[in-house]
């Protein structure tokens, strides 16, 4: 190493040929400070970050050189290398006739492979995620979507169900807000419904998760711009969130019920679609003035959270790419979060600083009610009385207005949903499940199954990395 250069700095790659008979292709990666620890000012775990963030450059080095597998050292964490590893991997290139060399990566020797394995699962799930945002709109509309996770899930069919239900099941459910959005478009909607029952009694109060699925927001009547649309095939990122986090939490068994719901559909301007000014009735029975018909996200997430109102659920999370204003606000560093329960907030915070993704508490103030609630012609308008200020905290307050659960958070996504120069891959540590009571492991579940929510969450970050993100992991040899 010493003849080669300057000391290795964190996250940068060298390359070495010739060294052994057995790996004709040595990759070194720099680790940076040895035993970190938690960050107090960056709010997340610097030896796991690191490890993922230079395991991720070394691969994209294997890949480059058209290895077909690589053995990666643990660095002290098999987990953090494994997740590393497999989101510095991924590829889409399903439509390309020209593919990337798919590189298979494996622990280097044998210490820590329960860790290891639980790692690639995680990365697996957020993989797939990213995969649901990448994959352009006429391939994933809200049908093939349903399909695409229940086939995912086939393999756990002893303790999930899915439910795929068409539009007049969700006609019958007084779900006007979200027809409302639908009616717009072509594609059919579906309200896709999954229950994984991993808890010891099926009736144990569930964690219910919510997600956002526009499989394509062109504005509808209030239509976007034509530059960047493109971008919004992934405005499904909250629904795709949702259901690789209880893919995973299957594929992992994690003792406690969870339940998912994503409302997907189209929002598309045509001859029946919502007109700004239109009134809606969502499922309970409020009306709303879509002033905006692009302000679209909080009309299917109203419907889908009076409905999550059934399950007599222990905590209700939503996630969603809900408004530009998020992004406005905090970019890509940290996801918005607005919850009534600081209960919840501390969960989601810990867990935040074991996963890198990062989250950042927003208001839930009565100011901001006050302006959706003062609406000439319906009980709600869909955007704030003064429209741009505010408009992250506006949207959340008209979510708000359907929830009487008393541990709720909104996770507005939409800053995180494009990856601007961080890392791009997204990292889950689990804590380790705990011998102790079952009460103790059900919170140990908990605390997993919540921390797999956000890091899923966080990955929406990278799916547009082909074309914007400068992270090195991408950039090396660029
Ligand atoms: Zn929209």
């Amino acid at each position: 190493m010493y003849l080669c250069g300057p000391p290795l700095k964190k996250g940068k790659a060298r390359v070495f040929h010739g060294l052994h008979q057995d790996f004709p292709s040595v990759v070194v990666v720099g680790l940076g400070k040895k035993n970190a620890g938690v960050n107090g000012q960056e709010n997340w775990n610097e030896d796991k970050e690191n490890i993922r963030a230079a395991v991720a450059v070394g691969c994209r080095q294997i890949q480059d050189l058209e290895i077909p597998c690589v053995e990666v050292d643990p660095c002290g964490d098999a987990q953090a290398a494994a997740e590393g590893a497999v989101l510095g991997l991924h590829e889409y290139n399903e439509l390309k006739q020209k593919k990337k060399p798919v590189v298979t990566p494996q622990l280097h020797g044998s210490a820590g492979s329960e860790a290891w394995q639980k790692g690639v699962i995680y990365a697996e799930g957020q993989n797939l995620a990213r995969y649901l945002m990448e994959a352009p709109a006429n391939y994933i509309t809200p049908i093939k979507f349903a399909e695409y996770i229940e086939q995912k899930l086939g393999n756990f069919a002893s303790n999930v169900k899915v439910h795929i239900r068409p539009e007049s099941w969700i006609a019958t459910q007084q779900m006007g807000a979200f027809l409302s959005v639908a009616k717009g478009s072509a594609e059919p909607p579906i309200f896709l419904e999954i229950h994984y029952l991993g808890g010891a009694n099926a009736n144990d109060s569930p964690l219910v998760f919510v997600g956002k699925g526009v499989t394509f927001d062109s504005g509808g009547i209030s239509l976007k711009p034509s530059s960047g649309m493109d971008a919004m095939r992934a405005d499904m990122g909250g629904a795709a969130t949702v259901c690789s986090a209880i893919v995973t939490a299957a594929a992992l068994n994690l003792p406690l019920n969870i339940i998912g719901l994503a409302p997907l559909c189209e929002n598309m301007p045509s001859g029946k679609a919502n007109k700004p000014g239109d009134v809606v009735r969502a499922k309970n029975g409020k009306t709303i003035q879509v002033d905006n018909t692009d302000a679209e996200g909080r009309l299917l997430l109203a419907d889908a959270l009076c409905y999550a109102h059934n399950f007599n659920a222990r905590a209700i999370v939503n996630a969603a790419t809900l408004t530009g204003a998020m992004d406005v606000a905090l970019g890509s560093a940290a996801t918005g979060v607005f919850t009534n329960s600081s209960w919840l907030w501390n969960h989601l915070y810990e867990a935040s600083i074991v996963t890198g993704d990062r989250v950042w508490r927003m208001p839930l103030f009565e100011h901001y009610t006050k302006q959706v609630t003062d609406c000439p012609l319906a009980d709600l308008s869909n955007i704030g009385k003064y429209s741009r200020a505010g408009g992250a905290c506006t949207a959340a307050a008209f979510l708000k207005e359907f929830v009487t659960a008393p541990h709720w958070a909104h996770l507005d996504i939409a800053g995180v949903m494009a990856n601007k120069d961080e890392a791009c891959f997204a990292s889950l540590v689990s804590q380790d499940y705990v011998n102790g009571t079952d009460q103790e492991e059900i919170r140990t579940g908990v605390d997993q199954c919540i921390q797999k929510f956000l890091d899923v969450a966080r990955q929406t970050e990278c799916f547009f990395y082909k074309k914007d993100c400068s992270c090195p992991s991408r950039n090396q040899n660029k």
